[in-house]
């Protein structure tokens, strides 16, 4: 993770928000890399969902919305996170990130550890209770630990437990409920009346606008609407670079189906092409996986929901969330609202609620993961045949950042600099493309690897006076072809879609 968060930084994709200022937790910006990589991925989903499908519409719908949406929905009361407080050292906690287990010798209780969640938290809890074994002096058979985690506390076990930042029980809170969502206030008057929040997913817009979408934009179902736009979270713990951040921002597609359909079989459909998506811009199978919701841990209105994990260097984690939510986030609005939200349809004379599946997926996330997917540093070697490092960055072309640099061989060739720009202007009107003239030619490779560039062409003497034709150097294999104009466009009309 160093090495990507340095990469991102030094090539100018992600810098921490507000910086000169010492930054802000759980913020970011995106430099001129890094949002280009972003409006990559945001088009590319918005061109496979919504423009390349017949049955899903776009909408955009605003941030801040009418605060009765939220309590429609069920945010007001219940979109919390179990939060513990550490009483000495002011730090925060999540209680379903902060892991406990007792140490067990010879059958007795001894005491406590405690750990923060992590790819090892039961190791860490382990060594813990070695420690406080050795530390107390107790002779015995020390019995494996059995993790918990904090909401699973009893109020009698919740003083012995030590707080993480002070190794030390007694100052740790029990879990109570923290509303994750930012309030603001809407015109001059700041009191309970005009309090107001951001919101803090995209999908609420898709079902408050369901009737102007159905009565306007000529749908049937089954049929989606899908939404891009920014959300906020105040999570309590931020971490993880840019996977668990406070603002960022989501795609979201709420699919409705006939309340008769088989949602099991449109759900599973709604899976497979989200994992086929995320391999489309690039991931690789082998780190994709899926997690069902195990069935008691589901809402009452769920009926299944499956994440589709991505193996993070910090662990296996949520990446895309999908969701069969039925007919409650319609029938909640049209309760709350007095506007009724059903659908006739034609061919039954039925009317009734929609049910919907949701795929959730957030932007940062997936940005996050074609990162860490395309990082390496590898061994190779020179024009000379020395070995060297180089760093590598392997994006799809359908989102890398730039698709092509034209290097002129030389920069104080007029007839080479004049045809690699003539060439660069003509890709620029279709591509993000760069121009580079400076240091010699295997050092401007370098640069564009570790940028995630896929192709350099390089316009030599022979371009101008012979053919035309200029070498092609790919990314991945580092091999060098000659082609021409005609064929550089084809080969991207080909793999940039
Ligand atoms: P988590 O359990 O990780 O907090 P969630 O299950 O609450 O996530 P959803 O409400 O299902 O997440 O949101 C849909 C998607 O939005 C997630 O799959 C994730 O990609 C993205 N997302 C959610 N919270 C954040 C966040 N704080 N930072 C970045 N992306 C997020």
């Amino acid at each position: 993770m160093d090495a990507i968060v340095a990469l991102a930084k030094r090539r100018g994709f992600i810098f921490q928000s507000s910086e000169i200022y010492g930054g802000f937790n759980g913020f970011f910006d995106y430099g001129p890399l890094g949002s280009e990589l972003k409006k990559n991925i945001r088009d590319c989903w918005w061109n496979d969902m919504v423009r390349r499908r017949d049955d899903v519409v776009g909408i955009e719908t605003s941030i801040i919305m009418h605060p009765k949406v939220w309590e429609a929905s069920g945010h007001v009361a219940g979109f919390t996170d179990p939060l513990v407080d550490c009483k000495v050292s002011k730090q925060r906690y999540r209680a379903d990130q902060l892991f406990f287990a007792k140490v067990v010798v010879d059958g007795n209780t001894v005491g406590y550890v405690s750990a923060l969640e992590s790819e090892k938290t039961a190791e860490d809890l382990q060594s813990a209770a070695e420690t406080l074994k050795r530390k107390k002096a107790i002779q015995g058979a020390l019995a494996p630990v059995q993790p918990k985690d904090f909401t699973e506390a009893q109020p009698e076990e919740i003083a012995l437990i030590p707080s993480p930042a002070t190794g030390e029980p007694g100052s740790l809170t029990a879990p109570r409920s923290f509303n994750m969502m930012f309030q603001t206030n809407v015109g001059a008057m700041t009191d309970a009346s005009s309090v107001a929040y951001l919101r803090p997913e995209t999908a609420q817009g898709m079902f408050v606008d369901f009737k102007n979408v159905l009565d306007t934009g000529r749908v049937k179902l089954p049929f989606g609407i899908a939404q891009i736009g920014k959300s906020f979270r105040n999570e309590i713990t931020p971490r993880n670079f840019i996977f668990r951040s406070r603002e960022f921002e989501q795609m979201e597609m709420e699919y409705f189906i006939s309340e008769d359909a088989d949602w099991k079989a449109s759900h599973d459909e709604w899976i497979e092409w989200c994992r086929q998506w995320l391999l489309s811009i690039g991931l690789p199978e082998s780190h994709l996986s899926l997690y069902a919701h195990p069935k008691e841990k589901l809402a009452f209105y769920s009926k299944g929901t499956v994440d589709i994990m991505f193996k993070y260097p910090f662990g296996v984690q949520e990446l895309w969330g999908i969701a069969a939510r039925g007919n409650y986030d319609l029938t909640q609005h049209a309760t709350a609202s007095g506007k009724p939200m059903e659908y006739f349809e034609e061919a039954t004379k039925k009317k009734f609620v929609p049910h919907v599946i949701e795929p959730a997926v957030g932007v940062d996330r997936i940005l996050l993961a074609v990162l860490c997917a395309g990082y390496a540093e590898e061994d190779v070697k020179d024009e000379k045949g020395n070995v060297e490092k180089r760093t590598v960055l392997r994006l799809s072309p359908r989102i890398a950042p730039v698709k092509v640099a034209v290097l002129p061989l030389l920069k104080n060739k007029e007839a080479l600099v004049g045809r690699a720009r003539e060439l660069y202007k003509k890709l620029q009107r279709r591509y993000a493309v760069f121009y580079d003239e400076a240091g010699a030619i295997g050092r401007r490779y370098r640069r564009q690897d570790e940028i995630g560039t896929p192709w350099c062409v390089t316009i030599d003497f022979d371009t101008v006076e012979k053919d035309g034709s200029f070498t092609l150097r790919e990314r991945d294999s580092m091999t060098q072809k000659r082609i021409n104009e005609a064929e550089l466009f084809a080969l991207l009309e080909e793999k940039v879609y």
